[in-house]
């Protein structure tokens, strides 16, 4: 068959596993540029190291992120493993210390392969009063010295949001490098690079995605010896993304600004709508004025917005009443907001904290909404009709 040039109008999947070199003196060329790490090499050799479908939907996050480069992995567990990962020095790696209101998966993946599997000397920060202290951060930071620290820019489901632009000021007086793990705020609301973050993470899956159909992860920066130590090793362990999910993430993102937008939109009229319930007895959302870090959202997002996701609380005479509104209320909107666990899709969908949580977070009636981007009125109108039932 013959090959021929394709109008098309944007990257296609190649879904090469090897690309063809030709002769022996441009594979020892592309083999020898390759100890470079460049991001776009000028000779693609094999798909684990680097695709250029791939490398053009890094291109799409770069500009929404407005950072020098940006890596696709499979998931967001593998942005965070490799994020991670470049500032461990086997004897002689410093302690790490991570806050405490990030992702449950994140927190096993530290309990499980960072202590217990490398051993490494892992500490946590917890927050006061739905708030990190930040005078607190720094007698810890002071005494410990770590490597660096770990922080979400909105936390999972308690909403805190985390005082970015102080926590890299002390972070950096001690040396420590700072990551973030940013899939909540996304680039629309805070681009944590321009207040000297280190690296940024997130779940692409999410709201990059945007539509519940693949599973990534970006990890992006501005540094280029973290960009370069950061290829070698989504090389080196294989986190590298597929073309194809990397396909329909490049796809799927150019609506991100209009869907997520429209996603903080809604979650802020839900938010104040749920909130002057009495059959809810609170609600956890960083735009309201009764939420622990409020200002720093104020700070951070200017006005933005404060994210797509909401958490409330059933009032009840006790657990149980409290547990059994719970689930009515996840059965009577079931046809419409669908119990499905992970956030960002087109829809709204819901998650019961405590069974995902356990006693983490003692209010059984708690349930975690990620906000859709359909029509507003429709989505009241489904909970105020469940509410409406549940108080009858
Ligand atoms: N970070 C956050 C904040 C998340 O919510 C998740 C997953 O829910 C992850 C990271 C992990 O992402 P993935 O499921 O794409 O590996």
């Amino acid at each position: 068959m013959k090959r021929k040039e394709v109008n098309s109008s944007r990257m296609p999947v190649y879904r090469d596993a090897g690309f063809e070199l030709h002769d022996a003196l441009t594979t020892a060329d592309a083999f020898k540029k390759e100890t470079e790490h460049s991001r776009e090499p000028d000779n693609y050799i094999y798909s684990r190291y680097r695709n250029p479908t791939v490398v053009s939907a890094e291109e799409e996050i770069m500009k929404l992120e407005g950072c020098n480069w940006a890596l696709l992995t499979q998931s967001g567990m593998s942005a965070i493993d490799t994020a991670l990962s470049l500032f461990q020095y086997g004897k002689e790696t410093k302690p790490w210390l991570f806050f405490t209101e990030i992702y449950g998966g994140t927190i096993s993946f530290i309990e499980s392969v960072l202590k217990t599997r490398r051993g490494l000397d892992i500490h946590y920060f917890t927050p006061d009063n739905g708030k990190y202290n930040i005078d607190e951060f720094e007698k810890v930071i002071s005494g410990l010295k770590p490597e660096l620290v770990y922080i979400e820019s909105i936390s999972n489901p308690m909403l805190i949001v985390a005082d970015v632009t102080e926590i890299v000021r002390i972070a950096k007086k001690y040396g420590s490098k700072v990551i973030i793990d940013n899939t909540f705020a996304t680039p629309w609301l805070y681009k944590p690079l321009d207040a000297g973050i280190d690296i940024v993470i997130h779940s692409a899956t999410k709201y990059f995605s945007g539509h519940g159909n693949l599973t990534a992860g970006v990890v992006c920066g501005n540094d280029k010896e973290i960009m370069q130590s950061a290829i070698e090793y989504r090389k080196f362990v294989g986190h590298m993304l597929s073309p194809d999910d990397a396909y329909r993430l490049q796809t799927q993102i150019m609506s991100f600004e209009l869907r997520f937008s429209r996603q903080c939109d809604n979650a802020s009229k839900l938010a104040q709508y749920l909130d002057n319930i009495p059959l809810i007895k609170k609600v956890w959302f960083p735009g309201l004025k009764s939420h622990s870090t409020h200002l720093i959202a104020e700070k951070l997002f200017v006005g933005k917005g404060y994210g797509a996701m909401i958490t409330f609380d059933s009032n009840g005479k006790d657990k149980n009443e409290k547990r059994d509104r719970r689930d009515k209320f996840i059965k009577l909107v079931s046809e419409k907001i669908k119990l499905i666990p992970t956030l960002g899709d087109p829809h709204t969908i819901l998650m019961p904290v405590e069974a995902v949580w356990g006693t983490k977070y003692p209010e059984p009636g708690m349930i975690r909404l990620s906000v859709g981007f359909e029509e507003y009125s429709e989505l009241e109108a489904t909970i105020s009709k469940a509410l409406e039932k549940i108080k009858c």
